[in-house]
């Protein structure tokens, strides 16, 4: 049998053809150098940004930088167990993480794998960790309060249901302390709570989920944590998994209170990271995508509008600033894309003034279209009589005879300041904030001396509670201080002070 030479070309270029397409070169790569959690991986010309690759023993790897030569790739299990030269294959799919009901009263990793050791969680649904955000055409604007129990906050700085608020401050001011205390005052209250932990100790994770426990608050709540021990992929992954599972709840019409703790060591890991994958550093060595990294998490915290559910995810970011520098590249980022920033003073907490909240840099741009009338009522001058205060008070460390309208101002501030002293782990009832305001804002403490005027408080909201039930049950019901409810707390309050004489 003779064949020709042109057959045999056409034969071996058909046997190519098909041997390429075999093996398909796009979907397997080699392993080019590995170190520090990240791998560069040879061929993947296919590959997509944010997919997840595996490597030889299950370690999987996500897809990072996508070059002309090579893939920039983040480990994120072991990068011991990954060698130079290994084959990588594609799993052409991006990274998920499990959702669901079977989620709550559990803590995981940022893989959304049970890492409380009460057995496997049984949810078939996972969801993409990255998203685009719901565009305003689904959204409508926040309209109901998320009560954080705490005086100061739900007074000054209210939050709304959807809304970004930021918890910025230096460290040991209480941060955490209330964010814990939001998540304690949700008991009852319809919403869900899913607390991330970034780069935190795993005792303080464990100190947290026990404190959570003892107040029955794990019921309702999901603990997402990414410890410091762990690889910085994992840090980085750790917000979008918790968010991720927060929409899918937001969707089925629920309410969702989600807090990042805390987004400095976020962006910390985000930029050991990109410095690995030899992106150029920016400010403060940061990549110039890191106002992006905070942006697209933060987007998709919202108020959905009634035709989408209704349900909302409200977002309580934390940052940690250094000896109060909030004009540093991250705050200054975090605060731009959020609707307000609680600020917490070193100095306060030390002074005593906790929570430390500083009235003066602390706001919330659309946190007072959802506050409930009856605080409104009593809190409305609250924010400008301690502004006034403070400023007296600076003038006051120079003279010595002041005229009496400033000696009540700053008597007044003192005052004030007391009725938002807060123990941590006491979350109060809306009676019990309306009730103290009042006292304050009708002046029934200014003749008491500083040091008897959290007790008096303590004590009249006990007698009010027990011989006048009606009066705060009306408040939390309606909402609002009705002419005779006013009537009546007055009354009770002459008929306290009477029996004290
Ligand atoms: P870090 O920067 O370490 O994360 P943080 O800013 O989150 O700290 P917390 O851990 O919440 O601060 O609080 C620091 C300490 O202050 C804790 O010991 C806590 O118990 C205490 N603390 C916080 N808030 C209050 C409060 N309202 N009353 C009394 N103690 C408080
Ligand atoms: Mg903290």
């Amino acid at each position: 049998m003779r064949i020709k030479a042109n057959e045999i070309s056409a034969l071996i270029k058909e046997q190519i053809k098909n041997y390429e397409h075999k093996v398909d070169s796009s979907d397997v790569g080699t392993v080019v150098t590995v170190g520090d959690g990240i791998a560069l991986i040879y061929g993947l010309d296919q590959a997509m940004l944010g997919e997840l690759l595996l490597f030889p023993n299950d370690v999987y790897g996500m897809v990072m930088n996508l070059e002309s030569e090579h893939v920039g790739v983040v480990l994120l299990g072991d990068d011991k167990l990954v060698k130079e030269g290994d084959t990588v294959k594609r799993t052409k799919t991006v990274m998920e993480v499990p959702v669901g009901d079977a989620l709550l009263g559990r803590v995981v990793n940022a893989l959304g794998q049970p890492i409380d050791g009460i057995g496997e969680i049984k949810t078939s649904k996972t969801r993409p960790i990255e998203r685009i955000a719901p565009g305003v055409i689904t959204r409508k604007s926040v309209d109901t309060p998320l009560e954080t129990g705490i005086t100061a906050i739900d007074a000054m700085t209210p939050i709304g249901r959807g809304q970004r608020e930021l918890i910025i401050g230096d460290r040991q001011t209480g941060k955490t302390a209330i964010a814990i205390d939001a998540i304690i005052n949700q008991k009852d209250k319809n919403v869900i709570c899913i607390y991330v932990a970034i780069g935190q100790k795993n005792s303080t994770v464990a100190q947290i989920v026990d404190k959570l426990k003892e107040f029955k608050a794990m019921d309702y709540t999901l603990v997402v944590a990414a410890t410091a021990s762990e690889p910085a992929p994992l840090l980085y992954v750790a917000p979008y998994a918790g968010v991720a599972m927060a929409e899918e709840w937001m969707e089925q019409g629920k309410d969702v209170l989600i807090i990042y703790d805390d987004l400095s060591k976020h962006a910390v890991a985000y930029r050991t990271l990109s410095l690995l994958l030899k992106r150029s550093p920016g400010r403060e060595a940061y990549p110039g995508d890191v106002f992006y990294l905070h942006s697209r998490l933060l987007e998709r915290a919202c108020k959905l509008s009634d035709q989408y559910g209704g349900g909302s995810i409200t977002a309580l970011p934390i940052i940690e600033t250094q000896s109060g520098d909030i004009s540093a590249y991250i705050p200054t980022n975090v605060i731009s894309i959020t609707d307000g920033q609680i600020f917490l003073q070193t100095d306060l907490f030390n002074a005593g003034q906790r929570p430390a909240i500083d009235s003066g840099l602390s706001v919330s741009r659309v946190g007072g279209a959802a506050q409930f009338k009856a605080t409104k009522q009593v809190a409305k001058s609250l924010k400008i009589e301690l502004a006034n205060f403070n400023e007296m008070k600076s003038f006051a460390q120079f003279g010595s005879d002041l005229d009496q309208s400033t000696v009540n101002i700053l008597k007044h501030g003192e005052v004030l300041l007391q009725v938002l002293r807060q123990e941590q782990y006491k979350p109060r009832s809306l009676d019990h904030q309306v009730f103290e305001l009042f006292m304050a804002k009708e002046k029934y403490l200014d003749d008491l001396e500083i040091s008897k005027v959290r007790p008096t408080l303590n004590d009249a909201y006990k007698y009010v509670a027990h011989s006048h039930k009606d009066l705060l049950k009306n408040i939390n019901e309606k909402k609002e201080i009705s002419p005779k409810v006013e009537e009546g707390l007055k009354k009770a309050l002459e008929d306290y002070f009477a029996l004290q004489k």
